[in-house]
C-alpha cells in the first residue's frame, strides 16, 4: 500500500473523534506516524482498547505506527462550578480553597495541588482556561484559602486549567494519577511515554527509573510548557530521549510573544543531541470546526517544518474535532510541498570530539556527507539499540534513510524521528550477504531502483553486534 512518506513526522492525539476502526485507518493511510494518547482524559479501558487497534492495524496495514502515552502531571484545575459554570467581572474577589467545594463567582475549589496557598504569594498572578481569565492573589493563609482580585474576567467553568507562571510549584513531578497510570502504560509496552509539566532533569531521571525498574524499553519524552523547564533545558535534554514543545501551557506560563523564538531554540538543541523534537498544539486548532485551516496555520506548520523539528502534532484537532482524517491530510499535503521543494538538507550536526562515541559518530557523519557528495538515492543502516539512526538523522540527509534491525519495538520508535524509516531484519548474514538483501528488499518496494548509488552503514563483523564501523558506497544492480 501506498502511505505517503514525509520525513517530518506526524503525531496526533487520539480520542473520541478519531477512536474508531475506520477513521484510525484512514489516519494512518494519511500519513499518521505516532498515536498519541492523552492520560488527561478518557478512561484506561478506552486506552487499552485504542492501543490494541493501532498494534492490530500495524498487523493489517504493514505500518510501523508507534504510541507515546501521554502522562497528565502536575496539571492544576479547579474544581466544579455551580451549573457548569459562572461570569466573573474585573475587579472581583474570589476566593480559592483546597478544600472540597462547589463553585461559585466568589469561591472556587482548586484540586491536585494541596501546598498551593503556601507555594503562592501576594503579587503572583493566577491564570484560569488557557489563560483566557487572569487573576491578582490579594492575601494567603498559608493553610488552604487564598483571595485573588479579577484582572481580566470571563466565563468560569468547571475543571477549568490553571497556571501559576510565578509560582514555585513544590508538587512532585509524577502525581498519585500519574504512578497509575504508569503502571498501567508499563502493561503495555509503549514505545514513547511523555510526562507534563517538567521542570529539571531529575523529573525525567525519576521517571526513567521506574520504566526501567518495570524492564520496559520505552523511551521518554519530556514536555516543556514551564519557564522553569526553560531554565533547565540543557539538563533536561541530556536526560530524554525526547522532547515536546508544548505550546499550549508554555504561551501561558511564559510571555507568548516568546514562544517562536523559544521552539527554535529548543529545536536546534534537540538536533545537536540527537534528540526527536515535536511541535505542539493549536497547529491547525480552527480544523476541529472547519474543513480548511487558517492561512496563519499553514505558515505555522510550514514554519515549525523548517525550523528542523521532528514531528508535528495535533491535539484536539484528531482527539474530538470533525475533520480527523482531513487534519492528517492537509498536514501531510504541506510538509509534502516543503521537504520536496525547499527543505534546508544536510544541515550537519557537528560532531562532538569529546565524546566517548566520538569515532562511531562521525562514521555516521561521513556517510551523510558521502551521500550528499554522490547524490544518493538513500543511506541504509543497521542497528540494534537505534543509536545510528538517531545520529543519522539529526544531519538532516537528503537521502532517504532505512533503518533495518531485529528490535521490532525500535522499528515504531523509530517512527518519531525525522527522515527515518524502519524495517525490520533479524538474520545474521555477513555483511556482503546482509547489504545484498537489504538492498534487494528496499528495490522490491520500489524504494530504490537499478542504478541508484546507495551508502550503506554497518556494524562489522555483522555477528557481534558492535558499533557501526563502517561504510559502503553501492550501485543498485
Ligand atoms: P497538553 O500538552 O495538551 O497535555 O496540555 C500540550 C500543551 O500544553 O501544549
Ligand atoms: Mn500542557
Amino acid at each position: 500500500m501506498n502511505i505517503p512518506y514525509n520525513r517530518t513526522k506526524i503525531v496526533a492525539t487520539i480520542g473520541p473523534a478519531s477512536r474508531g476502526r475506520e477513521v484510525l485507518t484512514g489516519m494512518i493511510r494519511s500519513g499518521l506516524d505516532i498515536a498519541r494518547i492523552n492520560f488527561s482524559h478518557g478512561t484506561h479501558e478506552d486506552h487499552l482498547e485504542t492501543i490494541q487497534l493501532i498494534r492490530q492495524l500495524n498487523e493489517e496495514l504493514g505500518t510501523s505506527v508507534g504510541i507515546l502515552a501521554d502522562l497528565q502531571g502536575p496539571k492544576i484545575r479547579i474544581g466544579e462550578v455551580t451549573d457548569g459554570s459562572t461570569v466573573v467581572n474585573e475587579g472581583d474577589i474570589i476566593t480559592f480553597t483546597i478544600n472540597d467545594f462547589l463553585g461559585t463567582r466568589e469561591k472556587v475549589q482548586i484540586r491536585g495541588y494541596d501546598q498551593f496557598p503556601k507555594d503562592v504569594a501576594p503579587g503572583e498572578l493566577i491564570l484560569l482556561d488557557d489563560g483566557k481569565l487572569q487573576m491578582r492573589i490579594l492575601e494567603t493563609n498559608k493553610e488552604d484559602t487564598v483571595r485573588a482580585e479579577v484582572v481580566h474576567g470571563g466565563v468560569l467553568s468547571s475543571r477549568k486549567g490553571v497556571n501559576l507562571p510565578n509560582t514555585h510549584i513544590s508538587c512532585p513531578s509524577l502525581t498519585e494519577k500519574d504512578l497509575t497510570d504508569l503502571a498501567f502504560v508499563l502493561t503495555q509496552d509503549v514505545e514513547w511515554i511523555a510526562l507534563s509539566f517538567v521542570r529539571k532533569g531529575e523529573d525525567i531521571i525519576d521517571l526513567k527509573k521506574k520504566i526501567e525498574a518495570a524492564h520496559s524499553n520505552s523511551k521518554v519524552v519530556a514536555k516543556i510548557e514551564m519557564p522553569e523547564a526553560i531554565q533547565n533545558i540543557d539538563e533536561i535534554i541530556k536526560a530524554t530521549d525526547g522532547v515536546m514543545v508544548a505550546r499550549g501551557d508554555l504561551g501561558v506560563e511564559i510571555p507568548m510573544e516568546e514562544v517562536p523564538l523559544v521552539q527554535k531554540m529548543i529545536v536546534k538543541k534537540c538536533i545537536d543531541h540527537c534528540r526527536p523534537v515535536i511541535i505542539a498544539t493549536q497547529m491547525m486548532e480552527s480544523m476541529i470546526h472547519t474543513p480548511r485551516p487558517s492561512r496563519a496555520e499553514v505558515n505555522d506548520v510550514a514554519n515549525s517544518v523548517l525550523d528542523g523539528t521532528d514531528a508535528v502534532m495535533l491535539s484536539n484537532e484528531t482527539a474530538m474535532g470533525q475533520f480527523p482524517v482531513l487534519a492528517i491530510q492537509t498536514m501531510q499535503r504541506i510538509i509534502e510541498h516543503i521537504e520536496q521543494l525547499n527543505y534546508p538538507y544536510n544541515s550537519f550536526n557537528e560532531v562532538e570530539s569529546e565524546s566517548d562515541t566520538y569515532l562511531f559518530d562521525s562514521i555516521c557523519y561521513s556517510a551523510c556527507f558521502l551521500a550528499q557528495k554522490t547524490n544518493a538515492e538513500a543511506i541504509i543502516g543497521m542497528t540494534y539499540s537505534g543509536y545510528t539512526a538517531f545520529q543519522l538523522s539529526s544531519h538532516r540527509p537528503r537521502a532517504r534513510t532505512y533503518i533495518f534491525t531485529g528490535n521490532k519495538h525500535l522499528l515504531n520508535t523509530l517512527s518519531l524521528v525525522w527522515g527515518v524509516r524502519g524495517f525490520f531484519y533479524d538474520k545474521f548474514e555477513s555483511t556482503d550477504q546482509t547489504i545484498k538483501d537489504v538492498t534487494e528488499f528496499l528495490k522490491s518496494r520500489d524504494l530504490v531502483k537499478s542504478g541508484d548509488v546507495v551508502i550503506n552503514t554497518a556494524s562489522a563483523p555483522i555477528k557481534e553486534r558492535g558499533r557501526t564501523n563502517t561504510i559502503r558506497l553501492t550501485i543498485v544492480e
